[in-house]
């Protein structure tokens, strides 16, 4: 995930070029609650991602040292003619298993409720690009085993995963129009907006990560259509700016049904059958209305300007946060950066809350700065007060944060 790491600064400047760029045409694809709502599930998949991401490569270790069909050398991808052909042959091979795990993350119910995230967000731009689920490292995993089963090195395969994710960031904007020629064989912005988009012609379309080859290929490609707008989103809207919700709202209503259902065919198949199939009983009993897109509103609960001062400010003191946190967690691992993490989550949380302008959003985020400013204290006695150190200077800038935001707090009205 080096790569990814390096990439990030990039992404950020990307980000408010694009937003520049946005105001500056008066194109509105950026609205600040979405914005915000789609960095912080980026963000909680992140630091997520640093407790759970051992269990895909645990497994994918074990399938290549036990049961590798090739044994391929790693010092074979060199920057040689073969060596760059091998990489060539590693990141389409990539590519390809990255189809099928994305177009079975959007058929099969279990697997979209973790990919749903991606597609929330009811604006199109970059920020949607970092939106990305917590819960993926449950079953994703499967797709990529024959890779290993082929004996792909591991750093081989950290590589060219993360440069298909980079690859992906560009296309997730509404700012280039169709590129030619490249349309027919990459993944643009053109065609990947196809695929987050809710019209009934686009839906289940063009599940490419670097190629579009492959949907041309499986039967699932389409075109951007002058005549048909695209309208982004789900078609069961999130309709709250919470980023554990959003995680979580798919394997809800998955859940709803799979405990009122009366057989016990129906409560397993729930989940891994077709996107959108319902047992009959439960069709029958608690009716879905279909989605009308001709009516269809964006949730946009609006916002008083004390409160989007307050929410900026706190997600970027998260986003520092999150690079602080990711630095510490290259060098000391997931437990030395569990208290930083649920701390940041939090925030998250409360961000979310205070987006919505909920009754109780105030007095949460009251009790989360009271509650920080004493742990603040403590731990600026502890370890930094002595001598100087890192974690010292961290916890005494926390204490500064929740009183500088206790005072900004205090002049939200909402
Ligand atoms: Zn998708
Ligand atoms: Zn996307």
């Amino acid at each position: 995930m080096e790569l990814i790491a390096l990439a990030v600064p990039f992404f950020l400047l990307a980000l408010l070029l694009e937003f520049a760029v946005d105001r500056v045409r008066g194109t509105g694809y950026y609205r600040t609650n979405d914005a915000i709502n789609s960095l912080s599930a980026g963000t909680l998949s992140v630091t997520f991602g640093y407790f759970t991401r051992l269990l895909p490569a645990v497994i994918w270790g074990y399938v290549l040292q036990n049961f590798a069909l090739i044994e391929v050398d790693p010092a074979w991808f060199d920057v040689s003619p073969l060596g760059l052909l091998l990489w060539a042959l590693a990141l389409i091979s990539f590519d390809f298993c990255y189809y099928w795990a994305h177009r079975m993350g959007h058929e099969i119910s279990i697997l979209w409720a973790a990919h749903a995230v991606h597609h929330q967000s009811e604006e199109y731009n970059l920020s949607t690009a970092l939106r990305q689920t917590s819960t993926g490292f449950l079953f994703t995993w499967l797709f990529y085993l024959p890779l290993f089963l082929f004996g792909m090195p591991f750093e081989v395969f950290v590589t060219v995963n993360a440069l298909d994710l980079i690859y992906q960031f560009w296309v997730h904007t509404r700012h280039i129009d169709r590129l030619g020629w490249m349309e027919r064989i990459f993944v643009t912005p053109s065609n990947h907006r196809v695929h987050h988009a809710q019209n009934d012609i686009y839906i289940d379309r063009n599940y490419g990560g670097i190629l579009i080859i492959w949907d041309r290929l499986f039967g699932t490609f389409q075109d951007e259509q002058e005549d048909e707008p695209v309208l982004f989103g789900v078609r069961k809207p999130l309709a709250n700016w919470n980023p554990f919700w959003a995680n979580l709202q798919v394997y809800d209503y998955l859940w709803f049904d799979a405990v009122r259902t009366a057989r016990w065919r129906d409560k397993l198949g729930i989940w891994v059958r077709r996107t959108g199939w319902r047992p009959a009983d439960m069709e029958h009993a608690y009716p879905k209305s279909e989605a009308d897109l001709a009516t269809f509103d964006k949730y946009d609960p609006r916002f008083s300007s004390s409160v989007r001062r307050y929410v900026l400010a706190q997600y970027i003191v998260a986003a520092v946060g999150v690079l602080w946190i990711g630095g510490v967690f290259a060098q000391e691992g997931p437990m030395a950066v569990l208290l930083p993490c649920l701390l940041l989550w939090a925030a998250l949380f409360g961000i979310g809350l205070v987006s919505e302008g909920r009754a109780g959003a105030k007095r949460f985020e009251w009790i989360r700065l009271l509650i920080l400013m004493p742990l603040g204290a403590w731990f600026l006695v502890e370890l930094g007060l002595v001598n100087i150190t890192v974690p010292g200077v961290f916890w005494g800038l926390l204490l500064v944060y929740s009183a500088l935001s206790l005072g900004l707090l205090a002049r939200v009205n909402a």
